[in-house]
């Protein structure tokens, strides 16, 4: 568990950036304005030059060329960022997320309102 007090290392640096990065897909706007929309896109890229994991970012900022990401809605959004994020998971030898269950598990919460 992480101490507060300790400077983070890689798989909690890891846990609380995947944490921001699906709740602002969750929260970005269903229909963003082009402004909204460029600074997604924005965030996103320099997210990917600045992470302080040389690997991490050297492989996000290729999938990102490959795939960039999908702005037009925030199911588009949520959905491309669960795709990378099992992309990652992959790669370490992790379980899929199914990407369906992605509003609930970082928006919404579960329909027993455990998390109410
Ligand atoms: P995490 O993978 O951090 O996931 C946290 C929680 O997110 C899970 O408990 C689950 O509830 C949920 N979740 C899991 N998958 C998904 C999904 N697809 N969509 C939505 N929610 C999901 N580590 C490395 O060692 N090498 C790397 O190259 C690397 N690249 C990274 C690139 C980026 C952009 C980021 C943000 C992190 C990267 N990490 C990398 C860190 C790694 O992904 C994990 O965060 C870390 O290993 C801790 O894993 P974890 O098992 O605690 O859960």
């Amino acid at each position: 568990s992480i101490n507060s007090q300790c400077p983070l290392m890689r798989d909690d640096l890891g846990r609380a950036s995947w944490s921001l990065l699906h709740t602002m897909a969750a929260y970005y706007p269903m229909k963003p304005k082009e402004e909204e929309q460029q600074s997604m896109s924005e965030f996103i890229c320099s997210f990917s030059k600045l992470f302080p994991c040389p690997e991490c970012r050297t492989d996000f900022q290729e999938e990102i060329s490959k795939s960039p990401p999908d702005l037009s809605s925030r199911l588009g959004l949520s959905t491309w960022m669960c795709n990378q994020h099992n992309i990652v998971n992959k790669k370490l030898g992790k379980p899929e997320f199914d990407c369906r269950q992605v509003l609930e598990r970082w928006k919404d919460g579960p329909a027993d309102g455990r998390c109410d």
